[in-house]
């Protein structure tokens, strides 16, 4: 059994969650399990030790791509720093708005997060339309930092966000899919 199919088998789809008619992918049961969790994080580690590879800081999407990151940086002996959703962080930030199916959000990054130059893995749960990975993308850009992966456990492809992405210009490392 491949890493990616024993990653798959623990990841619980709940039915219309959060509105109907969506499938919502829940990777708690991944994190819940020790022996799971240690299997999903270190097929990141994995790749972000080669010395290739490795970035200098590990950037996490609000909120589950903080329990992921945090981890993924602690092993890599790398610091660890968060984007959040508008009005969480209490320091000078930058800002992004983007567009969701209805309405929009914004997230935010401390103006001290990165320096010009570094080299940061921005990290989530799942990519779905690529909107909040793009935005964080652009938040680090905006500090002068350089994205040079974006990383996932989950890619839904049919939503074309990973697509986008790449067409944007930043590699994608996703564990899985659901088509
Ligand atoms: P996107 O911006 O459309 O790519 O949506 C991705 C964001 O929404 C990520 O931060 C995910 O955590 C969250 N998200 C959307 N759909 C799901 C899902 O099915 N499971 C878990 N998270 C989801």
């Amino acid at each position: 059994q491949t890493v990616s199919q024993y990653l798959k088998n623990h990841i619980r789809t709940v039915p219309d969650w959060p509105a109907p008619g969506v499938q919502f992918r829940d990777i708690t049961p991944l994190l819940q399990n020790p022996k799971v969790f240690r299997v999903l994080i270190d097929a990141f580690v994995h790749r972000y030790m080669d010395p290739a590879l490795r970035p200098d800081v590990v950037a996490g999407l609000d909120a589950r791509g903080f329990i992921l990151g945090s981890v993924i940086a602690y092993e890599l002996n790398v610091g660890f720093v968060p984007v959040r959703k508008k009005g969480k962080l209490p320091f000078t930030t930058v800002q992004e708005t983007y567009e969701l199916e209805y309405g929009s959000a914004t997230v935010e990054l401390h103006t001290d997060a990165v320096k010009p130059g570094d080299r940061v893995l921005l990290i989530d749960d799942l990519i779905a339309t690529g909107g909040t990975m793009m935005a964080g993308k652009k938040l680090l850009e905006k500090l002068g930092a350089v994205v040079t992966e974006g990383a996932a456990i989950v890619d839904l492809p049919e939503l074309g966000g990973s697509q986008k992405l790449i067409a944007a210009g930043l590699p994608l490392f996703t564990l899985l899919d659901f088509a």
